[in-house]
């Protein structure tokens, strides 16, 4: 027995331990989806599943509510699986040890699911209520939003009869969301001919490290270092002493900032001390640079295995001078609303290995025309050097419409509640309401939800007081919906 049972709001905290004990990272929802429907039928209401996984349940407006506008409360099924090294769990049998700790409710050595199980579960609450006040409710949960959003992806047009959807997403308490940004993934694969090692040249590995990464949403405006492109930017500098590529690898996801990158050089034995002259000159230059957000930027060369197979000079050169002008980061910042990022894109892998380049590259933007814009110049930029440039995973933006009927009546609510007006925010990643926004374009949108610290960490935690804020915040908005 755990004692979050013992936490206020108890429905919610109820079903969230239940959804605890049911096993649901992404592809392994059945049990979850088994909970809701026996959920919909232990309350006698009326849902429907279909073909994309997801689970709609309907409940009526209570006595005297019947003529607001239907309101859709929407989260995923599923969670990150994420555990520490040291943790001995199974995702898809083992229940999550969700416990309290000091103010926050967080797992034994694994995720916690807060994200998105308290939306779930507050979800749960509202359809398992007697004493609330609310129109009609159409509950939402979307399957597989983790990997590709496939539930949202798949949902069928028209088959809501809502005009506002809440979606029960988002991570800070206090805070209203009314856009996203939307993406595409773009991978590009391209060939090289490789040149046998030659005599008097030494191997060295050159590397950058001790950069600090994070999301290539959430953190893009944060100007920290791409270690990709700061090390390709070396290398550009010392190709005119004929340094020649051997191998490269850095970064390991498209939606991470790449933390550390390093390659496998030759240099010539005759221009040995030149190279590392430039090389603690660009070590300099760049902590200089990045002083303020890269404290422990670090670049190093040390001795490496003689290999076979250098990048043919003119590949390098072609490869090397692409990357380097590959466009990075933030590209515009939003008009409309002040501090928000428009447009950035991400290179987030690239390595050169045996004959193969392949490079993993995420842009998004507010405005779709812009995404289309910055993968049509990247892809441009790669076709020159004939590589495959490969499009997957495009999802739409939620452009900020901060005339919203929903946002108005939600600050008025939160201002009544707390006594001060909420925060107003556009996250510069992708969330559901995008796909969602563009099968129900009329649809009023808005996104809430708890504090919650290190999603898709072992870390993760949710914290207590703000469950009870963003509980209450719903029963209230519920409450205060306007009349159809
Ligand atoms: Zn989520």
């Amino acid at each position: 027995m755990s004692a979050i049972h013992e936490l206020h709001p108890h429905g919610l905290w109820q079903h969230f331990s239940a959804i605890c004990d049911i096993p649901h990272p992404s592809f392994h929802e059945e049990q979850i989806r088994e909970h809701l429907i026996g959920f919909a039928k232990e309350h006698h209401l009326e849902w429907q599943s279909d073909a994309a996984g997801n689970v709609i349940i309907r409940k009526q407006a209570t006595p005297g509510m019947e003529n607001r506008v239907g309101v859709i409360l929407q989260g995923h099924m599923d969670m990150v699986p994420q555990k520490n090294n040291d943790t001995v769990h199974d995702f898809t049998t083992d229940p999550i040890k969700a416990y309290i700790d000091g103010d926050w409710v967080t797992a034994e050595g694994t995720t916690l699911g807060a994200d998105n199980g308290i939306g779930m579960a507050a979800t749960l609450a509202v359809l398992a209520s007697k004493d609330l006040h609310h129109g009609p409710v159409e509950a939402l949960f979307t399957a597989t939003e983790e990997i590709g959003m496939i539930g949202a992806r798949g949902l069928a047009q028209g088959i809501l009869a809502g005009k506002i959807l809440l979606n029960l997403d988002t991570e800070d308490e206090g805070e209203l969301y009314i856009g996203c940004a939307g993406g595409t993934r773009i991978e590009i694969n391209g060939d090289y001919t490789t040149e046998d090692v030659q005599n008097g040249l030494a191997y060295k590995t050159l590397t950058i490290s001790g950069l600090k990464g994070g999301h290539s949403g959430c953190d893009i405006h944060l100007g920290r270092g791409n270690a990709i492109k700061l090390l390709i930017r070396v290398l550009h500098r010392l190709e005119a002493e004929g340094v020649r590529i051997a191998s490269l690898t850095g970064g390991s996801l498209d939606n991470a900032i790449p933390r550390e990158a390093s390659a496998v050089i030759a240099i010539p034995q005759s221009s040995r001390v030149a190279c590392e002259q430039i090389i603690d000159q660009c070590s300099n230059t760049l902590r200089a640079e990045l002083a303020v957000v890269e404290p422990n930027l670090t670049l190093t060369l040390s001795d490496a295995a003689p290999t076979a197979g250098l990048m043919s000079l003119q590949a390098q050169n072609r490869w090397v001078a692409a990357v380097d002008a590959c466009p990075n980061g933030v590209q515009r910042m939003s008009d409309s609303i002040a501090g928000v990022v428009e447009t950035s894109l991400n290179l987030g892998v690239l390595s050169i290995n045996d004959g193969k380049i392949k490079a993993h590259i995420l842009p998004r933007s507010l405005v779709g025309s812009c995404n289309e814009a910055l993968c049509d110049a990247v892809a441009g930029l790669f076709r020159m050097l004939d590589a495959e440039v490969i499009f997957s995973d495009s999802y739409p933006g939620w452009k900020p419409d901060p005339d919203s009927q929903i946002l108005a009546t939600m600050k008025r609510v939160y201002a009544e509640l707390y006594g001060q007006e909420p925060g107003v925010q556009v996250v510069h990643a992708g969330l559901e309401c995008g796909l969602l926004g563009s099968k129900y374009p009329e649809w009023d949108m808005i996104s809430f939800g708890p504090t919650i610290r290190f999603p898709h960490s072992p870390d993760e935690k949710v914290h207590i007081q703000s469950v009870v804020r963003f509980w209450d915040l719903l029963v209230a908005t519920l409450k205060a919906v306007p009349q159809a």
